[in-house]
């Protein structure tokens, strides 16, 4: 596989999943997922920090009090931790001038044991975080969201790639799979999927999600198609899909008329329901027994996108130190 940031994957076969939806659907558990990188990163961050002399850095910015950026932030804390990573921590109050956050971000830029930078979005108004993204070195970038890493995924060459469609790869390199997850599996057990001859959906064409998505899917050499606001007739458009992604942001959108009996269907959507629960952009009662395989909300994609960013820095760190394979 060209570079997905994620160590010693083979390509596999073309999958032959996508077959039966007579069978219950296999469901996708991304906390358990997120474990088996864990794991795989720790033993690899080990490798490393022994041959370099210094552990992986990532160095994580918050600014404000949005009580969703500080839980994000507190679990991408204590994941890079388990893995072996030293973390640096700043958290600045609403009020920081844009002068101060560049600033911040300059200062990690320069500091040799940083090698993930990652600014938690959204930032309060009015700073823009476009704007500072950019100002993070590329080959600093956890996120896989500067416009130099944006374009390096679409010439398919070696970078960040942005991590929630990094972890929505993995996921289906599982639902493709028969590896039964367990607590020794790794990466390494998970073959790159193949999609040749596969039709590969995304709803959602944001530069977070849904465009990389699209170019990951393309990497794997799936046909894709993007679909947006402005589709005609979505449901017939996602019913070709052998793999749908719903990264839409419209609570239970994806119901079984959009879905191919058999279909993997990978939902990227967390919505909050006026009942104040997490629910997808798929309505996973009605999807999944249509489905071969089903990712859940809350506890797919979400916890995958965390992962990813550890696997990112790890990859940072092996691509300055020259240990990439
Ligand atoms: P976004 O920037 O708002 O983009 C949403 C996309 O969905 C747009 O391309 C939009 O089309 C399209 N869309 C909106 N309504 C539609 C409809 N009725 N039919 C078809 N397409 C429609 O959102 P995002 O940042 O990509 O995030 C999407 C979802 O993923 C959100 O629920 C977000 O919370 C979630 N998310 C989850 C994770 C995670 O870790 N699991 C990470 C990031 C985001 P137009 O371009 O035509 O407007």
């Amino acid at each position: 596989m060209s570079y997905a940031g994620l160590p010693s994957a083979k390509l596999s076969p073309e999958f032959s999943a996508g077959g039966c939806a007579s069978h219950p659907p296999k469901i996708l558990d991304g906390k358990t997922l997120s474990r088996t990188v864990g794991r795989t990163v720790a033993a690899e961050a080990a490798v490393v920090t022994k041959k370099v002399g210094r552990a992986p850095g990532l160095a994580v910015i918050l600014v404000g009090e949005n009580p969703a950026s500080k839980t994000y932030v507190a679990s991408k804390h204590r994941f890079a931790k388990e893995c072996g990573l030293v973390t640096f921590d700043t958290h600045l109050p609403a009020s920081t001038t844009k002068e101060e956050l560049a600033a911040v971000i300059q200062g990690y830029n320069n500091n040799d044991l940083v090698d993930g930078i990652l600014l938690q979005l959204p930032l309060p108004a009015p700073l823009d975080g476009a704007e500072f993204v950019r100002m993070i070195a590329p080959e600093k970038d956890a996120d896989g969201l500067h416009p130099m890493n944006q374009g390096l995924l679409l010439q398919g060459a070696p970078a960040p790639r942005p991590c929630t469609p990094l972890g929505v790869m993995t996921m289906l390199d599982l639902a493709m799979s028969n590896v039964t997850l367990s607590d020794t599996t790794t990466l390494a057990d998970l073959p790159a999927a193949s999609l040749a001859g596969k039709k590969a959906v995304v709803i959602g064409r944001s530069q977070l999600v849904g465009k990389p998505m699209g170019f990951l899917l393309l990497e794997r050499n799936a046909t894709v198609t993007f679909a947006h606001s402005k589709t005609p007739d979505l449901p017939a458009v996602c019913r070709e899909a052998d793999v749908l992604v719903a990264a839409v942001g419209v609570p239970r959108l994806v119901t079984k008329n959009f879905v191919k009996p058999g279909a993997i269907v990978l939902d990227v959507g967390i919505n909050r329901l006026p009942d104040g629960k997490l629910c997808g952009d798929v309505d996973y009662e009605d999807v999944a027994p249509v489905s071969s395989a089903i990712t859940p909300v809350p506890g797919g994609v979400g916890p995958m996108t965390v992962a990813m960013l550890i696997s990112n820095t790890l990859q940072n760190f092996k691509r300055k130190h020259g240990l990439t394979a």
